[in-house]
């Protein structure tokens, strides 16, 4: 199985002879043994098994198997949501005094995470822009840095990593390189053929697919090197909470997840339900035919765009006139660039709500990236806290309309895109 289609359709499980052809749902918060010394030899991790859904579970460790295939990674671990794994991978190697580095164009959520309450925890982000220059960034690391954080396609602002430069900087430090690729999905980009460490998934968004569960993922890539790594001291101590086990050294290939697992995951309890992976499971097995779609009618949609007098500017990293055509092109498969769009309406605000209201086809909705179209205004919406330069500042302008396009056909949404945008002159 090399093929990423083929990891779509069969990765993540297999049945034996007789057994249910798709990953049954194992709905159960825990497992039997016949003798108290299995279940300890599980405790003391000395064997492989599930013993409490907290900790693992068939279902959701079918999910993470596939997952792993799709990265491309050694181990993956599901979360409850997006922001609950980004909160695991933080405190997986950050505590009280340390800090860590991040674009500020990245999720809203991610940026309140960031910005605001791990900050009350006493750990930094320091932001850096995209465009900022190597040494620039560098400037910003100390011996208390634990990773730096980017987003493969940027929610919303829709500019492309440079991993180049993110990855150079990070083997040049010893530091972890952590990317949420929840947008461009394993069949668009896999980060860790390009030098990420640790993987980053909203599984709510494509993973899903059809917009039914919340969901979180973390892949690691089982490339760095934590052994005696002076920046992760939790890695190459021995943990009192889990009888002097020393991650770097006891963990094989796996330490990050593995610790997530064992330390965070059974400390915070953010785990994915069972049905949830099971729903999230199903939708990946389509995920490399709709990222096609979803991208091919994004790009058809964009065009359009751009030639419309009521539109001021379109951003999608497909077209030829983006800034991020050319990495777009370098890092992503076939040049697929997702179903995210934004674009500036003339008129300001009240253009934007006209233009809402007459759209049919796209649904108002707080959510991108499932096979239905649907828009977003963020300035009245999820930013509608923030003034008109607060907004610009953040990079979401006052006119941005996000859309989502899906997976209809390219010619209804384009009518229904048009149309909403002529009523809103
Ligand atoms: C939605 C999203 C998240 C947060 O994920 P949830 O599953 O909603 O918690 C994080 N990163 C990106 C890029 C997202 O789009």
């Amino acid at each position: 199985m090399t093929a990423i289609d083929t990891k779509c359709v069969q990765a993540g499980y297999t049945p034996g002879n007789g057994e249910a052809r798709v990953i049954p749902i194992v709905q159960s918060t825990t497992f039997a043994y016949d003798t108290p010394e299995e279940m300890g030899d599980l405790f003391d991790l000395k064997k492989a098994g599930y013993f409490y859904t907290r900790l693992g579970n068939p279902t959701v460790g079918g999910l993470e198997e596939k997952l792993t295939a799709l990265e491309g990674g050694t181990a993956a671990l599901c979360a409850a949501s997006g922001m609950s794994a980004i909160m695991l991978a933080t405190l997986n190697v950050c505590k009280t005094g340390d800090n860590f580095l991040s674009t500020s164009n990245i999720y809203g959520g991610t940026y309140n995470l960031f910005n605001v309450t791990l900050r009350k925890l006493g750990i930094e982000c320091r932001f850096y822009e995209a465009n900022d220059s190597k040494e620039k960034i560098e400037s910003l690391i100390d011996d208390k840095t634990r990773f730096i954080f980017a987003e493969t396609i940027a929610n919303p602002a829709g500019i492309v990593i440079d991993f180049d430069k993110l990855t150079s900087i990070a083997k040049k430090y010893g530091m972890l390189f952590m990317v949420d690729s929840t947008i461009a999905t394993p069949c668009i980009c896999r980060p860790i053929e390009w030098g990420a460490d640790v993987v980053i998934h909203s599984t709510t968004k494509y993973l899903d697919g059809h917009a039914t569960s919340v969901g979180g993922a973390i892949i690691e890539s089982g490339e760095f090197n934590f052994v005696g790594n002076p920046r992760y001291p939790d890695f190459n101590t021995p943990d009192a909470s889990y009888h002097g086990l020393v991650f770097a050294r006891d963990a094989g290939k796996t330490p990050f997840t593995m610790r997530a697992r064992v330390i965070g995951m059974r400390d915070l309890g953010a785990q994915m339900a069972p049905m949830n992976a099971f729903l999230t499971m199903l939708g990946t097995d389509t995920l490399h035919l709709r990222m096609a779609r979803h991208s091919e009618n994004a790009l058809a949609l964009a065009k359009a765009l751009e030639k419309h007098p009521q539109v001021e500017w379109v951003k999608y990293a497909g077209l030829e006139s983006d800034e991020n055509y050319a990495r777009a092109n370098k890092y992503f498969d076939n040049g697929n660039c997702s179903g995210m769009v934004t674009f500036g309406i003339k008129g300001g605000r009240e253009a934007a709500m006209t233009f809402q209201k007459a759209l049919k086809l796209f649904k108002v909705v707080t959510h991108i990236a499932d096979s239905r179209s649907c828009v977003l205004h963020p300035a009245s919406t999820t930013h509608r806290q923030l003034s008109d330069a607060d907004l610009v500042a953040c990079g979401v302008a006052a006119n941005l309309i996000r859309l989502s396009v899906g997976t209809e056909s390219a010619s209804d949404i384009i009518a229904d895109v048009i149309n909403a945008l002529d009523s809103a002159k």
